[in-house]
């Protein structure tokens, strides 16, 4: 079963649903499709539908609390979208800046994307001592970017292309 994403009226990722409760949603008209894949229809009461793949709820919903995105290395491969953060080059690995061996753990802000070479090279040692500079900081993703973060992969590519860029989460 395909989900689909669920934009806030103000656009930004709150959730996702079976295509059913998409479906259901646009029908009452409680959201719009944003996106729909294409090619693809769907036939619900006596209405056929374009299957959304973004749908955006009309009315803004107060959210009181939003959880954080989950450390994950697939995470940090996509919020670093596959960038090396020594050389900017394809990254296939997770490098941690101050490394394990040295106290330094699993999170957001002490992991970076990085290619095999520079991972290898960089070895147990932090990014000053091997003289291997960032090319961008870490961040923490912000909720909405947990959203895509738990969206399969074939399913983030595709969407438009202003929801895939991700932004440091406010403070
Ligand atoms: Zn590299």
């Amino acid at each position: 079963m395909r989900d689909t994403l669920v934009l806030n009226a103000s656009f930004e990722p709150l959730s996702t649903v079976t295509l059913n409760r998409a479906v259901v949603l646009v029908l009452q008209d409680k959201a719009v499709v944003e996106q729909a894949h294409p090619g693809l229809r769907v036939r619900a009461a006596a209405v056929e539908l374009p299957v959304p793949r973004v749908i955006r709820l009309c009315r803004f919903v107060r959210v009181p609390f939003r959880r954080h995105a989950p450390w994950s290395r697939r995470g940090v491969l996509i919020r670093d979208q596959h960038r090396c953060a020594y050389c900017g080059g394809r990254a296939s690995t997770v490098d941690h800046v101050v490394p394990r061996s040295r106290g330094g753990g699993d999170s957001w802000l002490n992991t970076v994307a990085s290619c095999a070479e520079d991972n290898h090279r960089k070895a147990d040692r932090t990014p000053d001592q091997a003289g291997m500079p960032l090319l961008f900081q870490p961040f923490v993703p912000s909720p909405a970017d947990a959203m895509l973060l738990s969206l399969r992969a074939g399913e983030r590519t595709e969407l438009p292309h202003w929801l895939a860029g991700m932004r440091p989460a406010a403070a």
